[in-house]
């Protein structure tokens, strides 16, 4: 299982060592001690609650179906019209088989720990916007207890 995750004090993301028992963020400093985990508990911080998600390269599978609608617009003009479904119909395909290509990546709702080449990934649920969205309330509480007791 390969980690990445973000800093817990300062968000620089970063790669953990394959087995190793501690992370260090290269840009603070800051030591996350590493858990045992078979990929359904974080490795960070111990959190039973992930999702999973595709790995996909962010924005290539908008980036191909733009670039696909762009030049269909141009051959459309040039009334190539052959042309034009064989790009739209391919950029589809292409970004299908790019869907079953890429791996899942799961990942911690609350410290955004990604786990990559985990066994068995579909154990884990897909994400769940009302979860996420328990985190996110955990976590701005959490900010306004540090500056209040600043
Ligand atoms: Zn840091
Ligand atoms: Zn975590």
């Amino acid at each position: 299982m390969r980690l990445r995750l973000p800093c817990p004090l300062c968000e620089t993301p970063a790669r953990a060592q394959a087995g190793a028992r501690e992370w260090r963020c290269p840009a603070c400093d800051h030591v996350v001690p590493l858990l045992p985990s078979n990929g359904s508990t974080c490795a960070a911080c111990g959190n039973g609650e992930l999702f999973r998600k595709k790995d996909f390269p962010h924005g290539l599978g908008m980036a191909v179906l733009v670039g696909a609608f762009l030049a269909s617009t141009i051959t459309y003009w040039l009334y190539a019209k052959w042309l034009t479904w064989t790009i739209l119909i391919g950029s589809a395909a292409f970004d299908g088989l790019l869907y079953l290509w890429v791996k899942d990546v799961i990942v911690c709702y609350r410290c955004f720990a990604e786990h990559r080449e985990v066994a068995q990934p579909e154990r884990i649920a897909p994400f769940e916007l009302t979860i996420h969205e328990r985190y996110r309330q955990e976590r701005l509480r959490r900010q306004q207890l540090q500056k209040s007791g600043q």
